[in-house]
């Protein structure tokens, strides 16, 4: 069986003439006739040629893989169980699951403190990040988790006053970090700013250092929806000129007298912006982390792709050598703005796969007595069981999941729903909730009641469309918790999870679940 599917795909708005009868090994039509207008990926091609490798329509979408991996987080089941409670009396009137504790602090000085679980480990310069930024700051900062500043955000922004290839000032940079900073609560969350070749040529991570009180920046190696760096598309051809002159990948090249005309002629609507690849050594990855304690950034992130098992060695080597506070790593497939379809369906390691490696390798060093970096595992995870799973796996390394997809999917609804509402024009589909944001959003009451009249206002629905999403994701853990009887993240070990086919039993470590518990119930059976 076939785990791809090619040839046609919504995410390249490409599609079979003879959708009932299609070759699996090609995802040719059966019979492909003379006189068709190609509707498929080669069709498409055949007129619209590298503009089809890409996802579209750019800048309203987010896209993941569609390929059907062996083994996922759904190979696994959660184990409860009937007896006691840990990090709770083992009272049924204390053990609820209200009760259950999510938060989690890391750091080298456990400085860094989340009310959740999770991370928005990192989007940047895309149209839909920057769209939708105000909903993810505020209500990432309201709900008091993470959020990351992508790459190439100074770079793209036409208003970067940059002197002598550094960058001095900037109007996006700032107004998404205040964004952030002006939400957060107690010292809950935290906003982090990563950076990619680019970035550090421009003197970025400096920058937010010195000038805008970051104190959490990340390097970056890579994600997991592909192998190179990223790339957007750019419909101004002056946009396209001025990130020429400021050293990126610009396709074709904005400056061409001929391609200058072929765009005003309308030949073609969009440049194509690309970054680097970067070539990682120990040596330029120690230079860099002293570089950044110098400018005094007070904790530093690593994040890593899919890339192959030894690269993800460095990673965790790396980190523990440099003493980085966290480590994140993003299986393949995972989602994004803009990456090559192909790519992202057809490279690197797998979700479950590598967060088993990442368990693997980084229990190797802490059976040694090194220090271990805390992880952030990334990957397609969208909700509580997905996520209880993932931290439930790399135990007791894991500390927080990485998810950017549905957090933009919750942040846009909300948006969405906010004009709607606006207009006056509710769907039926939501209307039977009320027609106002008190009555659709389920966490108005409370947030009202919080912030108060004036702010929760003004809040925007993108805002509170995270946070609701997110208040799901809690109460559906704190559940999943309470079954397992685990009142406390610190608690959740690999043995609350089983392996449901030898395969993800193979893969993982996890007990295949036939095998789980077995002296213990022997026993249990023999006394
Ligand atoms: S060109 Fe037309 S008939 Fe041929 S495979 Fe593509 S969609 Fe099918």
């Amino acid at each position: 069986m076939s785990l791809s599917r090619i040839n046609a795909s919504a995410a390249t708005l490409t599609k079979n003439r003879t959708e009932d009868s299609i070759v699996p090994l090609s995802g040719m039509c059966a019979t492909c006739v003379d006189g068709c207008i190609g509707m498929c990926e080669i069709g498409k091609s055949a007129y619209r040629g590298h503009e089809v490798i890409y996802p579209q329509p750019f800048g309203v979408i987010t896209t993941a893989a569609e390929k059907i991996y062996p083994v996922d987080y759904s190979h696994f089941n959660i184990m409860g169980t009937a007896v006691g409670a840990q990090g709770i009396d083992a009272d049924s009137d204390k053990a609820i699951f209200p009760a259950v504790n999510l938060e989690v602090t890391f750091g080298h000085d456990k400085g860094i403190k989340f009310r959740y679980p999770w991370i928005i480990p990192g989007i940047g310069s895309t149209n839909i990040a920057k769209y939708n930024w105000e909903g993810l700051a505020i209500g990432s900062a309201l709900a008091g988790t993470g959020l990351t500043i992508g790459e190439n955000v100074v770079g793209m922004d036409p208003e970067s006053v940059i002197k002598r290839g550094r960058v001095v000032d900037t109007v996006d940079m700032k107004r998404r970090i205040k964004l952030y900073k002006d939400n957060q609560r107690d010292g809950y969350g935290a906003i982090i700013v990563q950076a990619n070749i680019e970035d550090t040529k421009l003197g970025v991570q400096e920058y937010v250092i010195e000038k805008l009180g970051i104190e959490i920046v990340e390097l970056k190696w890579g994600q997991g929806a592909k192998d190179i760096g990223g790339e957007v598309k750019v419909r101004d051809l002056k946009k396209a000129q001025l990130l020429y002159e400021r050293g990126y990948v610009v396709l074709p090249n904005p400056t061409d007298p001929d391609v200058i005309k072929a765009f005003e002629r309308g030949a073609f609507k969009e440049f194509e912006r690309h970054s680097r690849v970067g070539m990682v050594t120990e040596e330029s990855f120690a230079k860099r982390v002293e570089e950044l304690r110098k400018a005094s950034a007070k904790y530093l992130f690593l994040k890593t792709g899919a890339y192959r098992p030894a690269d993800l060695a460095r990673a965790v080597k790396f980190a523990s050598k440099y003493k980085i506070d966290l480590l994140t790593v993003d299986g393949a497939g995972g989602g994004t703005g803009m990456s090559p379809w192909r790519m992202m369906n057809e490279w690197g390691i797998p979700t479950v796969e590598i967060h088993s490696l990442m368990y693997q390798y980084t229990k190797r060093l802490a059976d040694r007595g090194e220090y271990v970096a805390p992880l952030t595992a990334a990957g397609g995870i969208i909700l509580e069981d997905q996520i209880f799973k993932a931290i439930a796996m790399g135990a007791p390394f894991v500390k927080l999941v990485g998810m950017a997809r549905s957090p933009i999917a919750a942040a846009m609804v909300g948006k969405t729903l906010g004009r709607a509402i606006d207009e006056h024009q509710v769907p039926v589909y939501v209307e039977r909730f009320g027609n106002s944001k008190d009555e659709i959003f389920v966490t108005a009451s409370e947030l009202r009641k919080e912030l108060g009249d004036k702010e929760f206002d003004e809040l925007p629905t993108g805002a509170l469309g995270l946070y609701t999403y997110y208040q799901r994701l809690a109460q559906g853990m704190r559940q999943l918790m309470a079954g397992s009887r685990k009142f406390a993240l610190e608690y959740i070990t690999r043995d609350d999870i089983a392996a449901l086919t030898k395969e993800s039993a193979d893969v993982s470590g996890i007990p295949y679940v036939m095998d789980v518990d077995k002296e213990e119930a022997e026993k249990i059976l023999d006394s």
